[in-house]
């Protein structure tokens, strides 16, 4: 097996998560979801969680610090040396400076940053059909990825709701975010070389493209 290190980056929707999931049926990497911490923290009742849920809620971003850290934390432990996924950060190009210095410090450098691409039509389609599984965070969809029974997860039993920030409201203020602050940080890693585009691609043809070029 190959130890890669790498970063999925693209608007929410574009299926970086599924993505995730499918690669690590595969391949044994870490998988570092800035989102998923987030909302494991609001669950547990954190102070970290507590004040991350409004910011969530309206589809902002949560400071850098407070993400770069959890990061920092993550990308420390044992398994990440084994190769990681960062999913959903750096979100802003502040976060990648800021990545490149934690990942220096760690003696870690990134194999490959792979960008997302999805026509904004399709992605808030996708955000507002979507379904997510409250025990898990396994996610399906109402129109494309139906769970076998209604309201329940495939994988855990666990109850499949729609989350807050999928609301047409929130998911086109989280699209607008998106162009704001992360697509910047698109352009920073394309100077990189590092970047492999999957241009609006099925997720077959994505994992295809990801295998060839990386495993
Ligand atoms: P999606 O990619 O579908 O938007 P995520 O689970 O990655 O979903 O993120 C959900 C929310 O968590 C974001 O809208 C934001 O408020 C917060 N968040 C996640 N990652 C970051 C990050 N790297 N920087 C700032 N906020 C973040
Ligand atoms: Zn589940």
């Amino acid at each position: 097996m190959k130890k890669k290190n790498l970063i999925f980056v693209g608007a929410p929707g574009s299926g970086k998560g599924t993505i995730s999931g499918m690669l690590l049926k595969e391949v044994t990497l870490a998988h570092i979801s800035t989102g998923d911490i987030l909302r494991d923290e609001i669950k547990r009742g954190t102070p970290l969680g507590v004040q991350a849920s409004e910011i969530m809620k309206s589809g902002g971003l949560v400071s850098d610090d407070i993400v770069v850290g959890m990061v920092r934390e993550r990308l420390a432990k044992d398994d990440c040396k084994n190769g990681f996924i960062l999913d959903g950060f750096p979100r802003t190009v502040n976060q990648a400076e800021l990545l490149g210095k934690v990942l220096a410090d760690l003696g870690m450098e990134l194999d490959a940053v792979i960008f997302f691409n999805v026509p904004d039509q399709v992605l808030l389609e996708r955000l507002t059909s979507r379904l997510t599984c409250k025990a898990c965070g396994a996610v399906f969809n109402k129109l494309s990825m139906k769970p076998q029974v209604e309201g329940v997860c495939d994988k855990c039993q666990g109850e499949l709701i729609q989350r807050a920030d999928d609301s047409l409201e929130t998911a086109t203020n989280r699209l607008k975010v998106f162009y704001a602050q992360t697509q910047a940080v698109i352009d920073y890693y394309r100077a990189s070389g590092k970047m492999i585009e999957l241009n609006n691609l099925t997720s077959e043809q994505s994992m295809d493209v990801l295998k060839k070029e990386l495993f």
